[in-house]
């Protein structure tokens, strides 16, 4: 008998055509994600196995539960063979120093030659723990501890704890988006969403020095290595936004101030996901909260771009997103209070419902193509990865 992880997939297993190419890509994660860890992972009909050294177990079980595509993460032991009368004894065994008081048996059996149904076998297992533990009695409904046996050919697997996994598809598995990164509170959380559908992100963020702070780029980096717990790096873009912001501040009409600087924002992002073969942008907009995300407001600054904008918070609640940012791990670096390159240029009156006839006339009072080309030339690009942990942090 010998320890082992036992990983179940979900969703994904209802994905028929391409399913190999998702569990490759989710065998690749895991592999990534435990690559100090020493885990042998191996793969039989649905179901993805890992074994390590003793001393690993509990940090891979950890980083386990940061892997999408994963619904439930069990540990077990494995015995090589599926003869009752051995699983019977390793029963015993494994049962002797666990505490509870009420139980169940479930059993599935993938290898059919096997003569008895699994009912018949969690009848004769229950019936064994009951002999061997005192005190205990079995609850179908409501049981303290499921124990949880699997026969398959030749072997057999005995596992009490079930941990549920994250979800949703491996990351990468659906191709590439460019996450617009700010240093606020929807922003991580919608690009935690797009991970968890598989879509790997590139980040990208405006900065505007001297009006905006080292801090405040510090604050975004450690905003992007809390997400690349999730995915084990993001690769992050920094583009310097002053020139067109204090352009824009010059030439415009201060009501269109944030209209227009989003859609030189929107228009620089499509520019680098072109770059970087990111298939769609994705940002933290949610429908109502501010004045640029009226829904005029939001078409205003669509139409400038081609590619498809996701807005994985754009139906929530501020309150359900704080929620998942909280979850997720980000809530305490977004509330740190640094200024963000759209918070310094706040005009008294946004225009709520801007005209987009009108945007594109305040546009021709500058060369924004030259800006936004030179933008886009000196970005800084930097990968983040998910080991460094404390060092963004440190800096703030
Ligand atoms: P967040 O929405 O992340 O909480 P916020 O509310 O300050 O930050 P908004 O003004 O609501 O930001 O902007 C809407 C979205 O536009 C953000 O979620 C983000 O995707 C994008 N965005 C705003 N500012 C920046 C920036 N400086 N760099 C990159 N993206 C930005
Ligand atoms: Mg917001």
């Amino acid at each position: 008998m010998r320890k082992i992880i036992i990983l179940k997939y979900g969703e994904l297993s209802t994905k028929k055509d391409n399913i190999n190419f998702f569990i490759s890509t989710l065998k690749e994660n895991i592999k990534n994600s435990l690559k100090d860890l020493n885990a042998n992972i191996t793969y039989d009909k649905g179901r993805m196995f890992i074994t390590s050294n003793d001393e690993y177990y509990e940090s891979i079980i950890s980083k386990l539960q940061t892997i999408f595509g994963l619904h439930e993460i069990n540990s077990g032991y494995e015995l090589k063979t599926n003869d009752l009368e051995e699983i019977k004894q390793s029963l015993i065994s494994l049962i002797a120093d666990r505490e509870f008081t009420t139980f169940k048996v479930e059993t599935k059996r993938s290898d059919k030659t096997i003569p008895m149904t699994s009912m018949e076998i969690s009848r004769i297992l229950g019936g064994v723990v009951l002999k061997n533990k005192d005190n205990v009695k079995v609850d179908v409904h409501n049981p303290e501890v499921t124990i949880n046996v699997e026969l398959r050919h030749n072997h057999s697997y005995i596992y009490f704890d079930k941990i549920a996994g994250l979800g949703g598809y491996p990351v990468g598995s659906l191709g590439k988006g460019l996450l617009m990164l700010s240093g606020g509170i929807d922003s991580p959380v919608a690009g935690y969403l797009a991970l968890k559908r598989g879509v790997r992100i590139e980040a990208l963020y405006f900065e505007s020095p001297p009006h905006t702070s080292e801090a405040a780029k510090n604050k975004v980096k450690s905003l992007a290595q809390d997400l690349s717990k999730y995915s084990g790096y993001v690769k992050l873009h920094i583009v310097n936004f002053t020139k067109i912001q204090e352009t824009i501040l010059r030439q415009c009409p201060h009501e269109y101030l944030i209209t227009i600087m989003r859609r030189m924002m929107y228009r620089i992002a499509e520019r680098i996901a072109w770059k970087n073969n990111a298939k769609v942008l994705i940002n933290g907009e949610s429908i109502g909260q501010v004045a640029s995300q009226t829904l005029t407001s939001m078409a205003a600054i669509n139409e400038v771009v081609k590619m498809p904008v996701i807005r994985p918070v754009a139906c929530l609640d501020k309150l359900d997103i704080i929620d998942l940012a909280k979850k997720i791990g980000t809530y305490e670096t977004s509330i740190l209070p640094y200024e963000d390159c759209c918070t310094i240029f706040v005009p008294k009156h946004p225009v709520i419902n801007p005209i987009s006839a009108l945007c594109r006339e305040y546009e021709e009072l500058f060369d924004f193509e030259s800006l936004i080309a030179e933008a886009v030339r000196t970005e800084e690009v930097i990968k983040i990865e998910n080991k460094i942990s404390e060092e963004f942090n440190n800096i703030l």
